[in-house]
């Protein structure tokens, strides 16, 4: 079996699944790229739970968690199956700890992003959910557990933002703030040159770090797909961009 690559997609609005921008447009064109998986594993910022949850429903709900966005999104299915068997396996890599929790189910996160890479959804998807009590190097190293399901082929998909502050969001700037910049390049430079020490010490940028989040949730996907990656990957940069102020669209391929 071909050993999948990782993912990290910063998903951005959640109009982004309705939209069609050039962020959407890179989405469009990722599965040409990827070898077509047997699941995915999404890590989404959406599901930010205390502990670590995973969910083995053999057909997972939608969750719509977003508010006071137009009526069409509340609309859209992702009808995927689950995939009970790689959730177990997922439970067994990190550890008992992990509880097994269907009251969630496909959340904005995982389908904005899936919806325009696989719209058949006819890959089998399951979601690990993100740790409240977590440091990040908690999260890099349950990123590093995951890494065998690589080899089984399972996409594992971290979808977040690096740079999330919905308190700055400015809904009519086209780019982001000089800070929303110098934190995103300060990620970007950490993960091409392979220093995940950095990236986990993200406070290290200085002062860009503290306005870019203030809580983990969006920016833990990204140690997870870091953790699961290796030296044998090449990083590929793409919506290397900043949005809105204070959002990254910036995303990454490793493979
Ligand atoms: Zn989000």
């Amino acid at each position: 079996m071909e050993r999948m690559p990782v993912l990290f997609v910063g998903h951005g609005s959640p109009m982004n699944a309705i939209e069609r921008n050039r962020f959407v447009t890179q989405w469009e064109g990722l599965a040409a790229r990827l070898p077509r998986p047997q699941a995915i594993l999404s890590v989404s910022a959406h599901w930010f739970t205390s502990g670590t949850r995973v969910m083995d429903s053999s057909n997972p709900r939608m969750i719509y968690d977003m508010y006071g966005f137009p009526e069409e999104l509340y609309q859209v299915v992702y009808k995927a199956p689950g995939a009970p068997d790689f959730a177990h396996a997922t439970r067994e890599l990190i550890g008992d700890k992990v509880a097994i929790d269907d009251t969630w189910g496909f959340d904005h996160g995982t389908w904005t992003v899936l919806r325009s890479i696989y719209p058949k959804a006819d890959i089998p998807v399951f979601q690990l959910s993100v740790d409240t009590h977590a440091s990040a190097w908690d999260h890099y190293q349950m990123g590093a557990k995951l890494r065998v399901l690589r080899e089984q082929g399972v996409l594992i998909l971290g979808s977040g933002n690096i740079v999330h502050n919905l308190s700055r969001i400015n809904w009519d700037m086209d780019g982001g703030y000089p800070w929303s910049e110098e934190f995103d390049n300060y990620i970007k430079d950490n993960v091409l040159s392979r220093n995940h020490e950095n990236v986990i010490r993200f406070e290290q940028a200085g002062p860009s770090s503290a306005l870019s989040f203030t809580s983990l949730d969006h920016f833990a996907p990204l140690l997870y797909v870091l953790g699961a990656s290796d030296e044998r990957d090449h990083v590929s940069v793409f919506n290397d961009s900043c949005t809105l102020g204070s959002l990254s669209m910036t995303s990454y391929l490793l493979d």
